[in-house]
């Protein structure tokens, strides 16, 4: 694995494999790799000649009261485990390298911000947008990988490649969990003990949801409160939002068709956590409009 900390020499390695013939798959990352960093790291190595691992904090996409400065960080650990992956480049640049200047030009998004964690994170997908444009321009992927655990960052970033004509496939990976449920974030080690037990109460809300929208429930309405009630219930922390949209242009619905997600953001003393998912209706299917 070759690990590489500057622009100029990332570009000139990934022009070489270009010339070569090689099919080059990229996984944008902040670090502090888990499982679910890992699923996409192997779908990658299965689809791609070269596997280009990137760890950056990207200070852009966080808020002034975020945890830009505490986000965990461990890059020995994070190089062993690309390493074991199978990851033939690990980019890992220092945000001075990244940033030397401020930005003289600057991605903002238009649409799908003001729903999820765009509205509750102002300025994050513009920081997001911004990083990728950089990233796509310097590792020159054939394919990127992005996990639906974040699934408003999917649909943005689907619209960022179209928008920009980026020559670039992008692939959805599910979403890894811990076996009871609790989708793998690199925040999780900031939960406290109790924190870490109650967790698990998200997907659990997000699945009573699905099993109440196959029991024929389809408006939002219901379907929020069920999840708010059951993260109230079941743990201490603050909801930062339910929200039930469409998907991929999440418009909020008053009542459930075609390929839906369910989305919940919540904040623990220890970490703000967020979930979704999906659940698949016909389209045409307007019953309790
Ligand atoms: P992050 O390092 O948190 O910015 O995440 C980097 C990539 O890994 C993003 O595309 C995330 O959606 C993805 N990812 C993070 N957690 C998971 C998970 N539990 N399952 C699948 N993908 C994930």
């Amino acid at each position: 694995m070759i690990v590489v900390d500057r622009i100029a020499t990332m570009q000139a390695l990934m022009r070489q494999y270009r010339r070569e013939g090689k099919t080059i798959g990229f996984v944008p990352t902040m670090g502090y790799l888990h499982d679910g960093h890992a699923a996409l790291i192997d779908r990658a190595r299965e689809e791609n000649d070269i596997v280009v691992l990137s760890i950056f904090v990207n200070p852009l996409q966080f808020g002034p009261n975020e945890d830009f400065a505490r986000y965990p960080r461990d890059f020995e650990r994070d190089r062993r485990i690309a390493g074991q992956h199978g990851v033939d480049v690990l980019f890992h640049p220092e945000v001075d390298e990244m940033y030397p200047a401020p930005l003289s030009v600057q991605a903002v998004v238009k649409a799908r911000t003001d729903v999820l964690c765009g509205r509750s994170r102002p300025g994050h997908f513009d920081g997001v947008a911004t990083v990728l444009i950089k990233l796509f321009n310097i590792v020159m992927p054939d394919r990127a990988y992005f996990g639906m655990k974040d699934a408003q960052q999917v649909a943005v970033v689907a619209g960022l490649i179209r928008d920009f004509n980026f020559p670039i496939e992008l692939v959805p990976v599910p979403t890894v969990r811990e076996t009871d449920g609790l989708a793998k974030s690199s925040r999780n080690v900031y939960l406290s003990p109790q924190e870490r037990k109650e967790a698990p109460a998200l997907y659990e809300a997000l699945k009573a949801a699905a099993a109440a929208v196959d029991r024929g429930e389809r408006n939002a309405e219901a379907i929020r409160r069920l999840v708010r009630e059951h993260i109230e219930a079941h743990t201490h922390a603050e909801i930062d939002y339910v929200e039930v949209c469409s998907y991929p242009d999440l418009t909020p619905l008053s009542a459930l068709a075609g390929t839906v997600l369910i989305a919940v953001a919540v904040r623990f003393a220890g970490a703000r956590l967020i979930d979704n998912i999906m659940v698949e209706l016909p389209a045409a299917d307007r019953r309790g409009e």
